[in-house]
């Protein structure tokens, strides 16, 4: 594959607002390692919702595990621009929406590694991904963990529980692993 445009990597791993701005090919194990950066420097203050395009600095996250393309694994190293606020005199780093906390790894590999998690196990599926088992058994447990907080937050508002949500977290019970 190699030659490809950096284009055509960024159209193929369709991450949003961000491009491949290198990649590199391993053969042994065969691995694809892109550097990817946000497409336009541009960030919004937390504090105070003013755009910024001033960068104080660029951080880089490496060693992120995405989904594997046909037989290689992908391995991402992720730029991330820290702004400057000229209002608040503060820097602030946007989130990669992409990214899952506390993992080194996207959400969406976690996604689907959670998928085969649940119809088979973790030792197998960290085989399948060539991942340490206890480093997937972390990111799964911490995952699932976020995942039932999130879920759970939209609840907290309801003072008065109807039929309808009853029946809802009935479900939610009962098709819990
Ligand atoms: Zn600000």
């Amino acid at each position: 594959m190699a030659g490809q445009s950096l284009e055509f990597w960024t159209r193929l791993l369709h991450l949003p607002n961000f491009v491949v701005v290198h990649s590199q090919e391993e053969l042994q194990p065969p691995r694809y390692c892109f550097t990817i950066a946000a497409e336009h420097r541009i960030g919004v203050c937390p504090r105070c919702n003013k755009a910024s395009t001033e960068v104080h600095q660029t951080r880089t996250r490496e060693r992120i595990v995405d989904l594997p393309i046909s037989g290689y694994a992908v391995e991402l190293k992720v730029c991330a621009c820290q702004f400057l606020c000229d209002r608040c005199e503060v820097a602030f780093t946007p989130d990669v929406p992409f990214l899952a906390e506390g993992a080194h790894a996207t959400d969406r590999f976690l996604e689907r590694a959670a998928q085969l998690i649940r119809s088979s196990d973790v030792a197998n599926v960290a085989k399948f991904f060539g991942l340490p088992e206890q480093t997937l058994a972390r990111w799964y447990y911490d995952y699932v963990e976020r995942r039932r907080a999130a879920s759970s937050e939209p609840l907290k508002p309801i003072t008065r529980i109807g039929i309808d949500e009853l029946s809802l977290k009935k479900n939610i019970g009962s098709s819990s692993p």
